[in-house]
């Protein structure tokens, strides 16, 4: 069923991205093309059911986060890590400086949002930050089991040219003793991990992990204890969609992760990882037209958790 009605639910999403717009506050993203859908689903066995642009290379953006979380998670621990992140939702855009001071002094409410991921980033073990990003670039290509994801230069340079807010977010943070080591340090981690180039595929697969409890299925071998995972999934739900996450788990239910550049990371546990890309953002700047085949989907499918 799947297999044949994937191309026709994908057709129906894809009128929906005249409706959005593609991300510009980084410029380099502004290139990507509104018109483009893709979607690729692979199971356990490691077969695949794809429909749509699934060729695209795109950027992870805050789909990075997730992955960065995890790391520092088995880096650091639990402990060391909510020290310095919280675990709940803000209801804010996803760089919005507004409660880093009102309401829980210093510390971003959750690692999902721009000031809660640099923070992260700062916990990265390294003795360099060219070492922190060496170690994210490898465990990701690990999760992805794709040795040639690498960055995207020319997003990277984009983005850290264009990086105001951020910068003055990590100034923030380092002034509160949130941020470990030099902020421009702390930032090269952030934008690197946030300019790996991905397509659907690679997107599904490590997703496939994260529906596994962090054992790859296909191959068997544990890549994330499964308590982080559980952590990772969790914050997936609560604000992994940014301020429409409590729509998406109503309209999907399912744990998710999106980005900037179009990308969405999904999964239904225990079955299927799923990666998606639509760049034409909604104004809360989530996929126009993956969102629209994530809720076709999960209703025709009946995936939803809840
Ligand atoms: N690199 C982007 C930024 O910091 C990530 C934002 C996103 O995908 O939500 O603004």
């Amino acid at each position: 069923m799947l297999q044949r009605q994937l191309p026709l639910w994908l057709a129906a999403s894809k009128e929906q991205c005249l409706q959005g717009k593609v991300a510009s506050y980084i410029p380099e993203l502004s290139k990507a093309p509104q018109e483009a859908l893709g979607i690729h689903i692979i199971d356990r066995e490691g077969r695949s059911v794809t429909a749509g642009d699934c060729g695209l290379t795109f950027t992870m953006q805050s789909i990075s986060k997730v992955f960065t979380l995890l790391l520092a998670l088995m880096d650091n621990g639990e402990d060391v890590v909510f020290d310095k992140v919280g675990m709940e939702p803000t209801g804010d855009n996803f760089n919005s400086m507004l409660k880093l001071e009102l309401v829980q002094p210093g510390i971003p409410f959750n690692p999902l949002i721009n000031a809660g991921a640099i923070a992260i980033s700062s916990l990265i073990a390294g003795g360099s930050s060219g070492e922190k990003s060496e170690r994210t670039l490898q465990f990701f290509r690990k999760l992805a089991r794709n040795d040639s994801l690498d960055y995207d230069m020319a997003v990277y340079r984009s983005e850290a040219e264009s990086a105001d807010l951020n910068r003055s977010m990590a100034y923030f943070l380092k002034d509160n003793g949130v941020l470990k080591g030099k902020v421009d340090d702390v930032l090269d981690v952030y934008f690197r991990h946030c300019s790996i180039g991905v397509t659907c595929a690679d997107l599904a697969r490590m997703a496939l992990v994260l529906a596994y409890n962090g054992t790859d299925p296909i191959t068997g071998v544990n890549l994330v204890p499964r308590r982080y995972v559980q952590i990772a999934k969790t914050f997936m739900v609560t604000c992994g969609m940014y301020n429409a996450s409590g729509e998406f788990a109503i309209e999907v239910g399912l744990p998710a992760k999106s980005g900037v550049a179009g990308g969405i990371l999904t999964m239904v546990p225990g079955r299927y990882g799923i990666g998606v890309v639509g760049p034409s953002l909604n104004p809360k700047g989530n996929s126009i037209a993956g969102v629209h085949l994530l809720e076709t989907l999960s209703k025709e499918m009946d995936w939803s958790l809840f």
